[in-house]
């Protein structure tokens, strides 16, 4: 889909060949970026926008592209601006940093694939043994019961795990160690990892701060 175009007229087209940058009002970045009508490439299209519910509760990150189609439909609102423009015949429509859904989505299990990307995330790259945070490179993954006793690859069985505490652990169950404890029981990426992960990214985008984070932290 592109912006403006996707219904309607296009009789003003020649009146407005020569007025394709007009100044927004109030939006000091406005001028940095000239983004016209059409050019979905551009690298502001990719830039991600936080998705909020209805509820302003952050379910999400999305590209601009996509935050700009939920606007266009109705689907969301901008709540949050970018400061850029995408400039079309008809109308300037202003880039989204935070949407929000105009109805309210229940937001079921976050299915995420697994995979040994993400159980890293969801440990926070900490070995769920000793506690030790590693780079991805230095951590393996654990099967809690071992594949050899009957244990599957999955969220609940697998964890974040360094070599060391690989290696003592071995193909033992956990209740035959006394000295090895799981730091949290392994749980399928939550809602929760998700928001960890938004303000990870998140935590450069000033617009996004007020979503992200509780007020206890926002002052710091
Ligand atoms: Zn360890």
């Amino acid at each position: 889909m592109q912006a403006g175009k996707s219904s309607g007229t296009r009789t003003k087209r020649a009146g407005n060949r020569h007025h394709t940058t007009h100044p927004v009002a109030g939006t000091a970045r406005a001028e940095a970026i000239d983004i016209r009508m059409g050019t979905f490439r551009q690298p502001a299209m990719q830039t991600p926008v936080l998705v909020l519910n209805a509820s302003y509760e952050p379910i999400n990150i999305c590209g601009a592209r996509r935050a700009l189609v939920l606007v266009l439909k109705g689907v969301a609102r901008t709540e949050e601006e970018q400061g850029a423009v995408l400039h079309s015949h008809r109308m300037n429509l202003q880039m989204p940093s935070v949407i929000r859904l105009l109805e309210y989505r229940r937001i079921p299990h976050q299915t995420r694939a697994l995979s040994r990307k993400n159980i890293l995330l969801r440990d926070r790259n900490t070995c769920q043994y000793c506690q030790k945070v590693l780079i991805a490179s230095e951590l393996t993954l654990d099967h809690v019961v071992p594949r050899c006793r009957g244990g599957l690859s999955t969220w609940e069985n697998l964890v974040a795990c360094c070599r060391d505490c690989n290696r003592r652990k071995g193909s033992l169950m956990l209740h035959e160690l006394t000295d090895m404890k799981l730091l949290r029981e392994p749980r399928p990426f939550s809602l929760h990892t998700s928001r960890h992960i938004m303000r990870m990214i998140g935590s450069a985008d000033a617009n996004w701060r007020k979503y992200l984070y509780f007020e206890s932290e926002s002052a710091a």
